[in-house]
């Protein structure tokens, strides 16, 4: 049987998103003009958060939140060694040393139970992080609560990295209110949850942070009357007061963005669908899906399975050599960061993760998006079976 590839995860543009870009270029303001604004006030308000900055991408926004907490050459971030390496070179960018904290083997989420452990031994040696990026991984919250009372312990502070989960939520309040951070970052990249072709946000209940998010996205440049350290000269006086980058998002996207905020729900609810669905289908297979604890509702990034591979005669990957060549276009979410060449050669030391590895060997990221149907799901689930139960 021919069929056409089934992606991992695909873009839903409807027409509303293409009018959307469309008015944008036919007005006067293609950057920096008042559809990034709206954007912003629309996140924020879904977010139920004071501040939200929109800025080119989730790697800048990572890239930001570091610089306006502080971030230093010298200084340390940890963060989950299973998630897209900019979640620990946002480190990298500002000289810091970074560290990783093993998974919780359900979960696939920061173990708070290492974390603990991990915290302790560091201040001992008086190497505690300056900065935690926690991964809310495939849609799933971390959990917050213990985490943050960790981190305040210990006075570190909190980066939600949340490019899975917008339109998650966590103790039934929507992820990205920082209720439990410092601040939260967004990805709005082509296979998130909602896209803006390339685009990020980021989100704090802080003054103080979101008017440097601001200047920095923008050069470290204000205009702001208010905030100038010399006279204002006139009309078209600016003053860069930081050493700040280009982080702009269009209004081209920011447009595209709001038309795809409204159907949040929407695409939340039908991820939810398919994952319940896959549940169904899969259930009687040698395998083991994310667990999802009763506090948390996942907005379903990615639906992974891990193989039980020692009831199988088959490792991870010939299995996904076989769905590859069933035309399905399954995925591995992610390779361990520290195991990254760019890394080893860094020459700082990082502590095994021993569950991240096991994780890493066994698992397989399947089809899962808006617009995917249910005979595909049906079919990406009889192939799955076919080759586990060697039958195929
Ligand atoms: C996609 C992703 C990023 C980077 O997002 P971009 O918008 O592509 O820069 C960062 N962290 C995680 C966990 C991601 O999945």
């Amino acid at each position: 049987m021919s069929r056409n590839f089934i992606p991992y995860a695909r873009q839903n543009i409807a027409q509303d998103d293409i009018d959307g870009a469309i008015s944008v270029l036919k007005s006067a303001w293609l950057t920096q003009g008042p559809v990034i604004s709206d954007f912003e006030t629309a996140c924020a308000q879904y977010c139920k958060v004071k501040y939200a900055t929109a800025v080119n991408s989730a790697t800048s926004a990572l890239h930001l939140a570091c610089l306006v907490l502080g971030l230093k050459a010298n200084d340390i971030l940890w963060t989950s060694p299973i998630s897209f390496v900019a979640s620990s070179n946002c480190g990298l960018y500002c000289g810091a040393q970074v560290d990783f904290v093993d998974i919780d083997p359900q979960t696939y989420n920061i173990c708070p139970k290492v974390l603990a452990l991990k915290l302790a031994k560091a201040k001992e040696q008086d190497k505690l992080p300056k900065i935690l990026v926690v991964v809310h991984f495939a849609g799933q919250s971390c959990e917050m609560k213990e985490i943050k009372e960790l981190a305040d312990r210990y006075q570190v502070k909190i980066i939600e990295d949340a490019s899975h989960a917008i339109g998650a939520r966590y103790q039934d309040e929507p992820i990205g209110n920082c209720r439990y951070s410092d601040i939260c970052v967004f990805s709005f990249h082509a296979v998130k949850i909602i896209t803006t072709g390339e685009g990020g946000l980021v989100t704090t209940n802080q003054l103080e942070l979101y008017e440097s998010l601001n200047m920095l996205r923008t050069h470290g440049i204000t205009r702001d009357p208010n905030k100038l350290i010399r006279k204002n000269e006139g009309e078209w006086y600016y003053e860069q007061q930081s050493l700040g980058l280009n982080y702009r998002i269009t209004d081209i996207q920011a447009a595209i963005g709001l038309t795809q905020l409204q159907k949040i729900d929407y695409f939340v609810t039908e991820r939810n669908r398919q994952a319940n669905n896959y549940v169904e289908l899969l259930k009687d297979l040698p395998i083991k899906v994310q667990k999802v604890d009763s506090n948390c509702y996942s907005s379903w990034h990615l639906y992974i399975v891990e193989l039980e591979i020692d009831k199988i005669q088959k490792n991870r990957k010939q299995v996904f050599e076989e769905m590859r060549k069933h035309n399905i276009g399954v995925n591995v979410h992610y390779i361990p960061i520290y195991m990254q060449p760019y890394y080893q050669k860094l020459g700082m030391t990082f502590e095994k993760c021993p569950n991240a590895e096991h994780y890493y060997q066994r698992t397989i990221t399947l089809p899962l998006f808006v617009g995917l149907k249910d005979s595909e799901q049906e079919y990406v689930s009889s192939v799955l079976s076919k080759i586990l139960l060697n039958e195929s």
